[in-house]
Parts: structure tokens; sequence; C-alpha cells
């Protein structure tokens, strides 16, 4: 499960650079100047920073590459939103996606190369887990989003391939690597993690100490129904997750938002509203997301758009603020993982250069 190769430069914290500097009797300033490099001119190789000595950088490439991703495809959509296949050291594929709401814009990260948890409607579970990435693979994906454009990515969601908490001791440390105020400094409160809920996971993040924003996947109002759903992996019980939601709001002041999935049929129902709205209990807040079609799952489809907008409505009655997110980058297969399976089956063609 574990990545396979050293980690790159661009996956090392501060204080872990400062402590090769020192054993390449460098002075301390040569961390920063090297943190500043990565993380804010985005270099992508040694050769690109000038300002230290030559034999430093090749003691430093010996040791650790830059980056180890490559972008191998891009695809942007008709609705702004520009998804990036990412080709990592040993072969396999992620996706990381630059998701533009004017004015904010925002990276959606990946934490696994596919997913145990393997939720019926998603494309990244359909075959599984093949192993976790790297905390250099995950901030990798956010500094090549940002190289490709020149809005600044002020936001991060940790909502792409993989269970987030399956993955906690790299999550927590590319999560600190960005948000270091001499890389790219992101702000605790502009960063999202959505996850299943395996509890072990979630002990694990709350001893981390971060006070990122949480996100709890619930996707259906009854265990029987999100054991369907939600099969494996360990994921929590609905009781499990609003304990949690409760436990994250005393330790961090944070609120929780509660995710769901609408799915045609399956738990659209009105019954299906009124039994969320009374668990969600004093974390009024949900994301409503009309499914993504999938390929591999064809019968399961979003509600009509009216339908969608009446279950909203149904829990806005009880004072819950309900985000009904709009579907997008159909047109990429937005769907989450769509293109990492894509790719297996048939070469994409390269990005162009950024
Ligand atoms: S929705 Fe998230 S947890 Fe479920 S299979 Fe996809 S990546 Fe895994």
């Amino acid at each position: 499960m574990a990545p396979p190769s050293a980690d790159s430069l661009a996956g090392l914290e501060r204080s872990e650079i400062e402590a090769l500097c020192a054993r390449l009797d460098q002075p301390a300033y040569r961390a920063r100047q090297l943190f500043r490099w990565v993380h804010v001119q985005r270099a992508a190789s040694y050769e690109a920073m000038s300002n230290l000595p030559r034999a430093f950088r090749e003691r430093l490439a010996a040791e650790h590459p830059v980056q180890t991703t490559q972008r191998e495809h891009e695809a942007p959509s008709g609705d702004g939103t520009r998804k990036l296949l990412l080709r990592l050291a040993d072969g396999e594929a992620v996706e990381c996606v630059h998701i533009p709401d004017t004015p904010r814009h925002t990276a959606c990260l990946s934490t696994q190369v596919g997913c145990g948890v393997g939720c019926i409607f998603c494309a990244s579970g359909a075959e599984g887990v093949v192993r976790n990435l790297s905390s250099g693979e995950i901030v990798e994906q956010y500094l090549q989003l940002q190289a490709g454009t020149q809005d600044r990515l002020r936001n991060v969601v940790v909502m792409g391939i993989g269970e987030p908490l399956h993955n906690v001791p790299a999550l927590a440390k590319a999560l600190r690597i960005l948000q270091d105020p001499e890389g790219v400094d992101l702000g605790a409160r502009r960063i999202t993690v959505s996850t299943s809920g395996p509890p072990r996971g979630f002990e694990q993040l709350l001893r981390e100490g971060l006070r990122v924003n949480l996100a709890l996947s619930l996707h259906a109002a009854s265990d029987a129904l999100r054991s369907r759903l939600v099969p494996g992996g360990g994921a929590g019980t609905v009781a499990d997750l609003q304990g949690m939601a409760d436990r994250w709001f005393e330790a961090t002041g944070r609120d929780v938002t509660f995710e769901y999935v609408l799915i045609q049929g399956i738990n659209d129902r009105d019954e299906d509203a009124e039994a969320l709205a009374r668990l969600v209990g004093r974390h009024r807040n949900i994301n409503l997301i009309p499914m993504n079609p999938v390929s591999f799952a064809p019968a399961l489809v979003a509600p009509l758009p009216e339908h969608c907008k009446r279950f909203a409505d149904r829990l806005r009655r009880d004072g819950t603020v309900v985000n009904l997110r709009r579907q997008r980058g159909d047109d990429v297969a937005a769907a989450c993982g769509q293109l990492r399976l894509h790719s297996k089956k048939q070469p994409l063609p390269p990005p162009a250069p950024s």
C-alpha cells in the first residue's frame, strides 16, 4: 500500500529540508530558498534553482527528485473545470481537478490510487485500491494544477480519488506543507477533507491536530441503505458519522458538512429527505450532489433538476443550509476516477505545454 520510492522535495516539510541542509553542511537559509523554489516559484527541476551552489544541487538530486509526477493529459471542460491526469513514477495514474467558482478557484486532490470503499456511484472505487499516495504525490497535484493557470488556487478540497482517512500520515503532512507560510500558505479554513468516515482514520486525523473543514459523506439516512451505497473500507455507520461531526466541532470549532449524492429512485424519496433532515442535527450544512454519470453503472442517474430542488427545499424547511451543486464537467468525465479508468483502456493525448 505504501508509495514505492523516496519522496520528492515537494513532499518534504520545511523542517525536514532544514535537517537535509544541515546534513549536507549548508547554512539554514538554504532550506528556505529550496522551499520557496518548489512551492512559490514552482521549479520542477534543480536546474532552475540558480542561486544554489551546483554541487549542492547535484547532491540533492541524487537523494530527492524535485517532483515525481508527470502531466500526462489535460481535459478542459466547457464549464471551466480543468482535469489533469498525472502519471506517477511507478506507472500508476491519479487525477486532480481545478474547479473555477469565480472569484474562488479550488484544487481537488486525490490521496490514493484507486479506492477500497467502493461507493456504487464512483469510478474511483470500481477496481479497488492499488496504493496510498506519498505526501509529495499529493502536494504535486496542487503544484501541477497551479502551474497551468493564472488564477490563484486558494482553496483545496480533498475529494478526489481515494479515501483520505485511509492515508492520514501522508495527507496530514501534505496539508501542513500546503499551509506553510513560506510556501503556498493556504489557510486551514480554505481546506476541506471529505471522508466516508472510517473510525480508525478519524481518530488519527483528530490526533494530527489539523483545524481544517470536514465533510462527511453520508449518502443515505439509514445504515441499511448506506451499506449498499458505501459498502467497504470500514466506513462508519450513520451514528458513527453523527458522533464524528460532534467531536470534530468540539475539537476544532469548525462546522461539519454532510455530503449526499442524489441518485434517482435510490435515495431521493420524500421520506429520505425527512430522515436526513432529522439526523443532521445541529450540523445544519448539507451538500447535495446530483450524481455524475459513470460508464460502468448506466442505470444510476441523477434525479431531474426539479426533483433535486424539491429535495433541497424540504431540507431547508428546518433551517438546514443546503448547497445544491451543479453537475460539472460531464464532457471531461468529471465523475471521480473516470479519466483514470479511461487511460487504462486507451492512451490519452498529452496536455498542451503550460
Ligand atoms: S466516493 Fe470517495 S470513498 Fe467512495 S469510492 Fe469514490 S473515492 Fe472512494
